[in-house]
C-alpha cells in the first residue's frame, strides 16, 4: 500500500517513501537516516537535503520521547474539520528525531504537560485509514 490511505486527507500513492505506510501497518513508526552523512529525518526522506545523497536507511523510532510543546486545535484545516478538537504535539525522541503528531484522546487533559513521557505508535482509524499518534510513555 502507498500513501493514498494515510492520515485523514489523501496523499499520492507514488511517494518514494511509500514503505513508511507498509511499516505503519506492521505497527512500526519509521524514520530514515542518510548513510552518507548520518542525518536522520522524520517524516522519512528518500533524498538527503543535507548532502543530496539518494541513499536511505530505515530505522524504527523506538523508546520514550518527551513532549516538547502542544496546541489544542479547535478548528481543523480542510479535511480535519470533523476531528476537532484534537491536540497536536511535538515530541522529541532519541537521536534528535522530532515528530509532529496528535496526542491520543486516551490521555486525560489534566495529564498533559510539557516534558511528559511519550511513545509514538501507529493507529488504525475507524474508517480504515492509518496514521500515527502519541500515547503516554
Ligand atoms: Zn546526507
Amino acid at each position: 500500500m502507498g500513501f493514498e490511505n494515510f492520515g485523514t486527507v489523501s496523499f499520492t500513492a507514488e511517494a518514494k517513501v511509500a514503505d513508511f505506510i507498509t511499516y505503519l501497518e506492521q505497527g512500526k513508526v519509521m524514520a530514515t537516516r542518510c548513510p552518507k552523512c548520518g542525518v536522520s529525518y522524520f517524516p522519512p526522506k528518500a533524498d538527503c537535503p543535507s548532502c543530496l545523497s539518494g541513499e536511505v536507511e530505515w530505522f524504527e523510532v523506538k523508546g520514550k520521547g518527551k513532549l516538547a510543546t502542544y496546541t489544542i486545535v479547535n478548528y481543523g484545516p480542510s479535511g480535519f474539520e470533523d476531528d476537532a478538537p484534537y491536540i497536536l504535539a511535538l515530541g522529541e525522541f532519541e537521536g534528535g528525531i522530532q515528530i509532529l503528531a496528535r496526542l491520543s484522546k486516551d490521555i486525560a487533559p489534566n495529564d498533559i504537560k510539557a516534558g511528559m513521557s511519550l511513545v509514538v505508535s501507529s493507529v488504525k482509524r475507524p474508517d480504515g485509514r492509518i496514521a500515527y499518534e502519541f500515547k503516554k510513555g
